[in-house]
């Protein structure tokens, strides 16, 4: 059990990459506060470890508002003594996300506002638990997209992801000598709601996967297992590290045909 008398706390976690790592986690001894705006899916989440006799609690919170984000890391010290794991994975794709000329500013404001304001508030109320704790890791959701420009636009969520790397390394270096290790997760295009409905059509999921070299769109489970990885202590001389999850699309020049 790689997370054994671990205390993780998960944004997004009702659906994808937040979810699947949830179910892991738990599995590998954690207790879980599952973190969502979705109450029908955070409580269902839950119900899934009990019945696999893991331990979780679901606590509703909108990453974008500091006062949820202190309550989130209150519950977790609150029902389980403390906190180990902070995984700031929420996100979102708005569908109005598109080139500068075309993105309102109302979009680009929610994005930036979950996407990036969240990890940032996520750390704001969590890295003090985390100290509490004497330690911990945190792992920061970014995305390939933080790498790569794309000519089908997405210009807010891009600039969000490249915001949360920057974040991320800055987090590692300030507190590497608490014992906190802060690393960004990347995944490539997923199969997860949040990217099947941007690319609501089969053109647009072509073209796509006509960048990926192994391709297809990756699995939420195959992203959780890089969560899990940094997470434990299985990663223990990493921080401030970018851990590439992207079946090879940034590797990639020419794709095989
Ligand atoms: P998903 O849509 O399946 O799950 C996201 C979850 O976050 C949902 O349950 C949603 O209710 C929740 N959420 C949305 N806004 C929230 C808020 N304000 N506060 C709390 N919870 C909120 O998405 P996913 O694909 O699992 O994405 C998870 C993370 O991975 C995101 O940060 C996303 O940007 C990133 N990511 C996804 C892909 C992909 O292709 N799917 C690729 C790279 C990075």
């Amino acid at each position: 059990m790689r997370l054994e008398n671990k205390v993780a706390l998960i944004t997004g976690a009702g659906s994808g990459i937040g979810l699947e790592s949830a179910l892991l986690f738990a599995s590998e001894g954690a207790q879980v506060i599952i973190v969502d705006v979705n109450d029908t899916a955070g409580k269902e989440a839950v119900k899934r470890i009990e019945t696999k006799g893991g331990e979780a609690i679901y606590v509703h919170a909108d990453v974008s508002k500091g006062d949820d984000c202190r309550k989130m890391v209150a519950a977790a010290e609150q029902n389980f003594g403390k906190l180990n794991v902070l995984f700031n994975n929420a996100g979102i794709m708005d569908s109005g996300d598109d080139n500068a000329m075309a993105t309102d500013e109302d979009v680009w404001e929610r994005t930036m506002a979950i996407n990036l304001k969240g990890v940032f508030l996520g750390c704001k109320y969590g890295i003090p638990a985390l100290q509490r704790a004497g330690g911990g890791t945190i792992i920061n959701t970014a995305s390939f997209v933080a790498f790569l420009g794309a000519a089908t636009p997405q210009l807010a969520y891009t600039a969000s992801k490249g915001g949360v790397l920057a974040m991320t390394r800055e987090l590692a270096v300030i507190h590497a000598r608490e014992g906190i290790r802060v690393n960004a997760l990347c995944p490539g295009p997923l199969r997860t709601e949040l990217l099947m409905k941007f690319l609501n059509t089969e053109p647009k999921k072509q073209r796509r996967l006509v960048h990926i070299p192994m391709g297809r769109f990756g699995e939420a489970k195959e992203i959780a297992k890089a969560a899990l990885f940094l997470a434990s202590d299985d990663s223990s001389y990493m921080t401030g590290a970018s851990l590439m999850a992207d079946g090879g699309i940034t590797a990639a020049y020419v794709t095989p045909e």
